[in-house]
């Protein structure tokens, strides 16, 4: 009998990550209300500058606990309730927009290996499932492998990421849909989006943002910064 339920647990998956209670899609509904608390009533708030930012929630309370069960606990499958958020979020915002490619913000090869996955490609996957744009997934790559940028400077982390990315050729020669929107799970300094930015545009493409599931509130301590080297 116990056999027969693990056999069956596998397919239904029907426990939330967040409290193991009963959930419905993905995470429970207490869960779910917990989570709605931190979006932010305008996510287009920081969408100016070089590089525009669209941002689902705030990173705080249970919208920081939920993305650390995602990267520590191996729970790839809130990713892909970060992206129908987001998506959902980005397709209200912004309705009309149909021309864009959206990428991850890639993680070094070790460093996925490492974690089983890259939470940032499962958020962008789905994102792109719920918005209809074009995913891909091979064009911005991470060659060097960064250390943990939570403790460093500004300047430091910088420094670090300098030519991290590189491209593919063999996608650029394929076509892309631009411009491209790139996904990240937390936006803390945007030091490592503006490094994926500049080497995107150093190949001649086009960015026109970056969608993120959290950011903290300006003037908080950062967090480690994202799938950027944790
Ligand atoms: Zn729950």
């Amino acid at each position: 009998m116990k056999l027969f339920q693990d056999f069956f647990s596998l397919f239904l998956q029907d426990k939330c990550p967040l409290c193991d209670r009963p959930g419905e899609h993905i995470v429970c509904r207490d869960c779910d209300r917990q989570l709605q608390k931190t979006k932010l009533i305008n996510p287009k708030r920081h969408w100016q500058n070089d590089l525009p930012l669209f941002v689902w929630g705030q990173y705080d309370g249970s919208l920081k606990r939920a993305i650390a069960t995602m990267k520590y606990d191996n729970c790839p499958q809130l990713g892909r309730w970060f992206g129908t958020q987001l998506g959902s979020q980005w397709r209200k915002s912004f309705p009309n927009q149909q021309k864009l490619t959206v990428i991850p913000i890639p993680m070094h090869p070790a460093k996925q290996q490492q974690r089983g996955f890259n939470q940032a490609e499962i958020i962008a996957r789905q994102f792109a499932q719920v918005t209809g744009l074009r995913y891909e997934a091979q064009l911005l790559q991470r060659p060097k492998a960064t250390q943990a940028l939570f403790e460093l400077t500004v300047a430091q982390r910088q420094r670090e990421l300098q030519r991290a990315f590189s491209l593919n050729p063999k996608v650029i020669s394929q076509g892309l849909r631009q411009p491209i929107l790139l996904i990240d799970d937390i936006y803390t300094t945007g030091t490592t989006a503006t490094e994926a930015q500049q080497t995107l545009v150093r190949g001649g493409l086009e960015v026109c943002g970056i969608a993120a599931i959290a950011t903290p509130k300006t003037g908080k301590t950062p967090p480690p910064e994202s799938s950027g080297g944790i």
